[in-house]
């Protein structure tokens, strides 16, 4: 025990002081680190060893971090299909372990396992993204969450809450004032459903100094919402429960990419890195994980890196944006990728512009040339400010691809699975395959 209590402590210290490297320094300690790790899954990790045999890589091209292009990508099926025995260190003890699995939003799960270091040090990941901007011991954190958070209070300092998700949001309203919190932690589409249903009363009591939105993708303007009911800041924070912290924004609301903790890499669909400020698909190497390393794991998010300089000094990289989902995304003819979030916040700018121009919409692409709009005509409709929003989606588009307009009276939904406003048939048919293309 004291033994985790002595990792927890200099864990702790070390990520917070990491943040203040330099890039350079921190490149090069990404660079030993994922270099180790790969050469520790070849040795230890079957399914590892086995697939770069098969793909012919040899170990001893790989030294550096330019030589990772060199190794094929993993998926979560394949990582699903070889769990345990093929995807675990060799020798790894389960029951003397961190086991989970996350469903995510394929709805399918996904197990995971770490080592106890490896658990706390994941922690000290999250205890930092909070200290960015502005979380001390002292405050209060309150969590909206279907599992109870494991974090303890140590009396004063670390005092924590949970409010479950799984209840209706006023009887959440009721538990956040009976905790009281100064940090809010929860997922995007929580808070906003708490943001849209408190009442001035409630916020009365409920008075968070910042919240920290995670684990979905939330747009500008949904945040932009939480705060200005909540008034406070609201940050967002990317992570998954299996690589744990990839990204979070600082004061500046910027994000910084964690590369102390997992190596991203954001690539076209040939398999090469992406310039500043384009499209890429994310691509995750875990370089804190041995007992599960996740080298070169495909989640399927866009985003788009950044090479500008933060002016909160931080020494991690920035990403400008996240895109969504790639399966979510349009790829057009040339093969760029057209993040669905960017389709919704146009629709959402016009609608927004002229009210009631649309009463309900669906955009789907058919084929990489073809994008169809189904439209529930608002009681404002004119023909020339639909107009304005094609033009725009043109723009965005920036090549020759053909929008359609069905005008329809209803949208039907398609029962249990969420309606997705923007849709792709393209990608999971056409596209090749980044891992085939390797
Ligand atoms: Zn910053």
């Amino acid at each position: 025990m004291l033994r985790y209590i002595l990792y927890g402590l200099y864990a702790s210290i070390l990520v917070h002081i990491n943040q203040w490297r330099s890039y350079e320094s921190l490149r090069k300690r990404a660079e030993k680190k994922v270099i180790r790790q790969i050469h520790l899954a070849y040795k230890n990790v079957p399914y590892y060893k086995k697939k770069y045999d098969e793909a012919g890589v040899s170990m001893k091209d790989i030294k550096t971090l330019a030589d990772l292009k060199k190794l094929p990508f993993i998926t979560k099926d394949e990582i699903r299909e070889n769990f345990p025995d093929g995807i675990l260190a060799l020798g790894t003890d389960i029951k003397h372990c961190h086991y989970s699995a996350t469903t995510g939003s394929t709805g399918r799960s996904l197990p995971f396992v770490f080592s106890h270091n490896t658990h706390i040090f994941y922690n000290t990941t999250n205890f930092r993204v909070y200290t960015m901007f502005g979380y001390r011991p002292w405050h209060k954190s309150v969590y909206v969450k279907y599992t109870n958070s494991n974090v303890r209070s140590l009396g004063p300092l670390f005092r924590t809450g949970h409010v479950k998700s799984i209840i209706t949001v006023q009887e959440q309203i009721e538990a956040i004032k009976k905790e009281k919190p100064d940090m809010l932690v929860g997922y995007a589409s929580l808070i906003l459903e708490i943001a849209r249903t408190v009442t001035p009363e409630d916020l009365k009591i409920i008075r968070p100094k910042f919240i920290s939105v995670n684990s979905e993708l939330s747009t500008r303007d949904q945040r932009d919402y939480i705060a200005s009911v909540f008034k406070c800041p609201v940050y967002d924070e990317y992570s998954t429960e299996e690589t744990w912290m990839i990204a979070s924004q600082c004061k500046e609301h910027n994000y910084h990419l964690f590369i102390d903790n997992v190596w991203v890499e954001f690539l076209n669909e040939k398999g090469e890195e992406v310039k500043p400020g384009e499209v890429g698909e994310i691509v995750l190497t875990t370089m804190m994980s041995p007992v599960m390393p996740f080298i070169r794991y495909r989640i399927g998010d866009l985003g788009r890196p950044s090479n500008k300089k933060c002016a909160c000094g931080r020494g991690f990289p920035l990403l400008e944006a996240f895109d969504g989902r790639r399966d979510d995304s349009f790829i057009l003819p040339s093969g760029r990728f057209v993040s669905s979030l960017k389709i919704l916040n146009t629709f959402t700018m016009y609608i927004k512009k002229y009210l009631h121009l649309m009463e309900e919409f669906k955009v789907i692409q058919t084929d990489p040339g073809l994008v169809i709009i189904k439209l529930v005509k608002g009681k404002e409709y004119r023909e020339d400010r639909f107009q304005e929003l094609i033009d725009q989606l043109n723009r965005i588009f920036g090549e020759p691809v053909t929008i359609k307009v069905e005008m329809v009276d209803s949208i039907p939904s398609t029962g249990a699975v969420k309606r997705k406003a923007i849709e792709s048939l393209v990608n999971k048919r056409d596209i090749p395959d980044l891992a085939r293309l390797n």
